[in-house]
């Protein structure tokens, strides 16, 4: 949800303060209904007209994060957190990422414009790998791992099967560092699934996006997907 004003302002039709001017004198409409409040929000659905011709829309944007740790997966924050658009000052069009990661996640999440894009991608028949890299707490036994390959029981039911492969263990520490790709994206899955084999994230990644990869980035660094990397994913 987003304020009227920055919307029509990020359609490029006018300033924020001349869009501010046009709700108040009454020239906007939200869905057939004339708003003369600034303030209102309205989402992506909403149907907005200035002087009676509706805003057009923005042209398709696709940008691919290395979002840091301690961000929100979200477009603005009511606390006023950090969010990962802000890693995108320059940027006009109203983006959003397509669907999230922790904010203790790090890693590649796409954001855009898109609604049908992010719609595609997030349907759940829409079966793209996501490969993560976690540091657990203590040292996977394989048939823990196995459990997690043919799918386990959380509380929300039961998870398609993960592929599973531990890169390397800290017998000392008592850590390992495993990586694990679903294709699922339920509500904080890798770190619930090694929970439930008794195993709590400590740390974890997204490294891979079906075959989009971090290569390049650092953290906090994004770059704008091909037209073909966009066809190909959809
Ligand atoms: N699974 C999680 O537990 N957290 C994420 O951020 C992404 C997938």
């Amino acid at each position: 949800m987003e304020r009227l004003q920055k919307v029509i302002a990020h359609s490029g039709l006018a300033s924020r303060r001349k869009a501010e001017e046009l709700i108040v004198e009454g020239r906007v409409k939200v869905n057939g209904k004339v708003v003369k409040e600034l303030g209102v929000k309205i989402g992506p659905n909403d149907k907005v007209e200035v002087n009676e011709v509706p805003l057009t829309k923005e042209v398709p944007v696709y940008f691919l994060l290395y979002k840091p740790r301690g961000v929100i997966s979200a477009a603005t924050d009511d606390k006023n957190r950090k969010v990962v658009t802000d890693f995108f000052p320059e940027i006009n069009e109203r983006i959003y990422p397509v669907g999230r990661l922790d904010y203790d996640t790090s890693g590649l999440l796409l954001l855009t414009n898109d609604g049908e894009f992010a719609n595609i991608l997030m349907h759940p028949k829409h079966e793209v790998d996501k490969v993560y890299v976690a540091k657990l707490k203590g040292i996977p036994l394989r048939e823990n791992l196995r459990k997690l390959e043919k799918g386990i029981v959380l509380e929300d039911g039961k998870t398609a099967p993960a592929k599973t492969k531990v890169l390397s263990i800290d017998k000392k520490k008592q850590t390992a560092i495993v990586e694990i790709a679903i294709h699922e994206g339920k509500n904080r899955q890798v770190r619930r699934m090694l929970e439930a084999i008794g195993h709590p994230v400590l740390k974890l990644k997204r490294e891979r996006y079906g075959f989009l990869t971090l290569n390049g980035l650092s953290a906090g660094e994004s770059r704008e997907l091909t037209p073909h990397e966009v066809k190909q994913l959809r």
